[in-house]
This record gives C-alpha cells, structure tokens and sequence, in this order.
C-alpha cells in the first residue's frame, strides 16, 4: 500500500478551522481521507502551532511598541533638554571668562588630578539621571568650544535618525545648538566686558576666593550686573536698583563680595550702579540680548518639531532594529 502523503501545516491548519466551525472529525476525516486519530492528533498540533504563532505575534508587538516607546522616550528627553537658558539662573554655564583663573592656586594644585568641575558642563536641566538624551557644553579658558551629545545614547539615537532622517526637526537641532553655542559665547563676552568695568570700578579682581587678607570681588556681582542688564535690554521687570540690593543686603550683597564687606553697603552700591551705567547700551549687551532672542526663536522651532511626534505618538519609518523583528 503506497504511503500517503505527509499531512502539511496548511492542512491541519484547514481541519482546525473545519472543526471550530462545527464539522465533526469523522466528516473531515472522511473528506481527507486520513483516519479520526491522525485527524484528531493533527488538529491538536494545528492548535499549538497557532498559539505559538500567536504569541510570537505578540511578542513581535510589544517589542515594536517598546522600540517605539524609547525613541518616543528620547525625543521628550531631548525635547527636555533644550532649553531656553533662564536668565536669572544662567551663571553656570554663562560666567565664562576663563574661569581658571578664579581659582586660586591651591585649588588648581587640588584638582589637578580630577578634571576641573567646569570643564565640561552639562547645559542647564539637562542633569537629570533619568534622562537619555544629553548634551554636554565643553568649553576651556577661552569660554565655551562646542557642545557634544553624551554618547551612551548613540545606538538609540542612530535608530531614530534612521527612522526620521529626512525629518526638519535635525535641521532646526542643527540651528538650535549653533544658536545655542552663540549664545553662549555673547554671554561670555558680556561677562567679561563686565567684569572688566567692574574690577576697575571697585578696584577688586573677581575670584571665587582671595587670598588671606585680602578683598575679592564675587563672580556673584557680575552674574547680577548682567541679567539686570539684560532682562533691561530684553524689556523684561526689572525691579528698582535700591530695593533689589535692599532685600539682598547685607548678607546677600555680602555674597557679591567675597567675604566680608570691605566697604560700606552705600560705597558698594554706589560702585555696582557706575558699573551698572558704564555697560548700559553697550554692544555686548546688544549682542547678548539679540543672540537670546534667537535662540528663543531656535528653541521653539524644534520643540515645535518633536512636538509632532509626541503628539501622535509614532515614529514613521524604520530602521536596523525594527528589521530584526521583521517590521518595515
Ligand atoms: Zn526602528
């Protein structure tokens, strides 16, 4: 008696459907011509194959999803990350004039070894350990150089350029961060325009400490000088000169100084106001105002752009790691 042929996968896939609409297993058995065991067993394992093929499907799925969820996950970090510089709060990354040469030299002895803290900053809020996407401000002696992607991201962050590459959102990443890195720098460049007026003006040097006796001028007074300057210059409130010191004095206008107040609070103020007048209208402080003011603009464009993605939720296209589980 010839063998009859192997019972294939669509088969047994047939019977099952056969058999969950209501047909007997003796009538398919009949129509197959196979016997009820073999039927039976058959459909038993067309069972399993599509639950496992199920699973398989669901797993592929959430897998997808998850794929889905991290590149989502970094583009709202990322969307975190760039931010307009608050001005009142901008001192870390804005007191760029050297700053070396505010520490004193045993504290340049001390941190040999370790990296200086300054070296490389990373850009405001943009800190947070639970975040992913990163950029990292380097910058020397000669203020801020450029700004880096932390790289840890880069495998996440390759697959959704993938995915996206022809997307506007890296352009206006592109122009946000070179907006950025000006910004920075006119920043830098009206601290020190600034602290030059002032280190004549009260005839102090700025450092973060003197040496044993001896006055010092506190980064603090010029970071003050500058965003009254430039919330001025921007036609933000700026409170009046007197009670901005008033509620600040003398404990605060003592961490404009130093260490101890070496002058009387009214000597003090007087210095801070001629310094205040001698930088007013300034091209630094025009060239400040105006690189913010870009950079306002930068920033909205690209939160605008990422923005279209969180809001569907999707990252069109696909990349090397959706392939793997056989997506696009
Ligand atoms: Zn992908």
């Amino acid at each position: 008696m010839p063998k009859k042929p192997k019972i294939s996968s669509g088969e047994r896939r047939n019977w099952l459907e056969l058999s969950e609409n209501g047909d007997p297993i003796i009538g398919i058995a009949q129509i197959s011509g196979r016997d009820v065991r073999s039927v039976r067993a058959h459909i038993d394992k067309a069972r399993l194959e599509r639950n496992f093929e199920y699973a398989q499907r669901d797993q592929l799925r959430d897998a997808l999803q998850g794929h889905q969820k991290d590149m989502l996950r970094l583009l709202r970090d990322l969307k975190g990350s760039i931010n307009l510089p608050v001005l009142d709060d901008h001192e870390p990354v804005g007191l760029d004039f050297g700053l070396e040469d505010l520490w004193s030299p045993s504290d340049l002895a001390r941190n040999r070894e370790s990296p200086l803290p300054h070296r490389s900053i990373v850009i405001d809020g943009l800190d947070d350990p639970r975040s992913t996407a990163v950029y990292k401000l380097i910058r020397n002696v000669n203020g801020p150089q450029r700004i880096e992607l932390v790289p840890e991201v880069t495998r996440l962050w390759r697959a959704l350029k993938e995915h996206i590459r022809q997307d506007p959102l890296w352009r206006h990443e592109a122009a946000w961060l070179r907006s950025c890195l000006d910004e920075l720098n006119r920043c830098a460049e009206l601290n020190r325009a600034i602290r030059e007026n002032a280190e004549k003006i009260f005839g102090l040097k700025v450092g973060l400490r003197g040496g044993p006796e001896e006055p010092w001028l506190a980064p603090g007074a010029i970071t003050w000088v500058r965003t009254r300057l430039t919330n001025d210059a921007l036609g933000n409130y700026v409170r009046i000169f007197d009670e901005d010191l008033d509620e600040a004095s003398p404990g605060s206008l003592r961490s404009l100084y130093g260490q101890e107040l070496t002058m009387g609070i009214e000597e003090a103020k007087d210095k801070l106001q001629r310094t205040l007048t001698a930088m007013e209208g300034s091209r630094e402080v025009a060239a400040a105002t105006e690189s913010y003011k870009h950079l306002q603009e930068m920033t909205e464009n690209i939160h605008d752009a990422i923005d279209e993605y969180l809001l569907i939720h999707y990252i069109t296209g696909g990349c090397g790691l959706c392939q793997k589980l056989g997506g696009q």
